[in-house]
């Protein structure tokens, strides 16, 4: 057996481990009887320690020591480059600071869950103050160039620096916030009265909703929909892939928005190829690509006029209250209504960035010990003030909403909006490639924007860094560009501005 073949052999049984605890994180949320928690939980950590194992055995640094000296093609290559940086992240943190990271991550989420619903942030202060220092040390461990927040954009989106997003950031900023306020002020404000007519059934909203995921193109040969508290998709591997949604009887656009966002989700893993299951060559490439897939389909195809001009006799069907006369245009103008808010997931499209960046400019921050946790109540309702006019009325609608930093996930709040940007910047070079998607989706025909996706994202799984697939795919360098022209194109019209 050759070095290489000994070395996907292990890399696939890590995998397998992979696909065994995503079936069981998906069984969790969605059937498991409350009284599994505990053999749960206890399984979960089975599994985990067990990869832990094989990906920390001293005979797999040999092999990624051997290898990367060895005449690898492209593919082997992008396989070998994947797992080392899983392997040097897995051995580079000493025992004792992963177990402490482990056992105060159970208990701060805990303390997070009831000083949220208390409004007490000074109860959560200590364990926020004993993240960030673990969360320091983690960063110092992995390393670092210029500044100690990269360490920890790495890990979610692998290559991402503050030094490529401040710019992209700032721009972005620069463009929305004077943008939500002439939305703000615009006389022009949708109508929204058609959905306090009457309720919208569980059933129909499925009904809907499954309807359009299908034509978008998600297998459900290869894939289901389920019911949970917090939608996600997640899933055994590209033939079994699992998302969820939920409803609300007063507000259809949840749901659908949220099937379509997972939707986008579950296309790209089921586009990832067969051939190279259970290696990274056959797995999603970042947060940040993956995210672009979910905000393409929910915002661009999803909240577009074409879309709606194909729907609405469908949507008016499945919903039998509505007014004969509800059309397109007000349709249209209802789900992209821009509302500035307090709470991230439920904020619109104009405004989510917002909310990002916030968050971004406090991680950075604390991270490099500029501010200290206990300056972060005033700090977020500051900077909330500043960007988004809001602030506010108490910290459990402020600072407190998140579950990110309770679980240490410091440096993934901008894979949010570098989702935004990338989906914006993909949807754009597709359209290049195509002008009649526009027409296509008009006509309910999704495959031509679907296979444009599969050909220049999901095929590559990880062969390239996610800066380096954007730039393949739409021949520019990840930019605020096309995001900002498609807001302020839209909007404008939407608004009257
Ligand atoms: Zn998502």
């Amino acid at each position: 057996m050759t070095d290489y073949d000994n070395f996907i052999g292990r890399v696939k049984e890590l995998s397998l481990i992979g696909s065994l605890s995503g079936l069981m994180g998906w069984d969790q949320e969605t059937m498991m009887p409350p009284k599994g928690g505990k053999l749960r939980s206890d399984m979960m950590a089975f599994l985990s320690s067990q990869a832990h194992k094989r990906m920390t055995d001293p005979e797999m640094g040999g092999l990624l020591d051997s290898l990367e000296s060895q005449d690898l093609t492209g593919e082997q290559a992008a396989n070998v480059r994947e797992v080392r940086q899983s392997y040097d992240k897995a051995t580079k943190l000493p025992a004792e600071l992963v177990e402490e990271k482990a056992r105060h991550k159970s208990k701060s989420l805990q303390v997070w869950q009831e000083a949220r619903s208390e409004n007490d942030f000074e109860k959560f202060k200590p364990y926020l103050e004993k993240t960030v220092e673990l969360t320091c040390k983690t960063a110092e461990y992995y390393g670092y160039e210029d500044n100690i927040y990269d360490a920890l954009l790495d890990i979610f989106e692998p290559g991402m620096t503050v030094s490529q997003l401040d710019p992209l950031f700032s721009g972005l900023r620069e463009a929305i916030v004077p943008l939500v306020q002439a939305v703000g002020e615009s006389p022009n404000q949708p109508d929204t009265s058609f959905l306090d007519i009457g309720k919208f059934s569980e059933e129909k909203q499925r009904e809907f909703s499954m309807k359009v995921a299908e034509s978008i193109g998600f297998d459900f040969d290869a894939g289901r929909m389920d019911t949970s508290t917090h939608p996600f998709c997640s899933g055994a591997g590209p033939n079994d892939v699992r998302f969820t949604t939920r409803y609300d009887d007063e507000f259809p656009f949840g749901c659908l928005y949220g099937v379509m966002h997972e939707t986008g989700h579950g296309t790209y893993e089921q586009g990832l190829l067969e051939e190279h299951e259970g290696t990274p060559m056959g797995q999603a490439v970042s947060l940040g690509i993956h995210e672009s897939q979910s905000r393409m389909w929910e915002n661009m195809v999803g909240r577009s006029k074409e879309f709606w001009s194909f729907y609405i006799d469908e949507f008016k069907n499945c919903f039998d209250h509505l007014p004969s006369d509800l059309d397109v245009d007000t349709l249209h103008r209802a789900v992209n209504t821009v509302q500035p808010s307090l709470i991230r997931v439920e904020s619109d499209e104009a405004t989510y960035n917002l909310h990002i960046m916030v968050r971004y400019e406090i991680e950075k921050q604390l991270v490099s010990g500029n501010i200290s946790v206990g300056d972060l109540p005033d700090f977020w309702n500051s900077k909330m003030e500043e960007y988004l006019g809001v602030t506010p009325p108490n910290n459990t609608k402020g600072v407190l909403q998140d579950i990110h930093w309770s679980m240490g996930a410091i440096g993934y709040f901008p894979t949010y909006t570098l989702g935004n940007l990338y989906a914006a910047q993909l949807y754009a070079a597709a359209l290049a490639d195509d002008p009649n998607i526009p027409n296509k989706i008009a006509k309910g025909e999704f495959t031509a924007l679907l296979d444009w996706m599969r050909s220049h994202i999901h095929v590559h799984g990880s062969k390239l860094l996610p800066a380096d697939l954007l730039r393949q795919a739409t021949g520019k360098d990840p930019s605020s560009d096309d995001f900002v022209k498609y807001l302020k194109s839209k909007y404008t019209k939407i608004y009257n501005l």
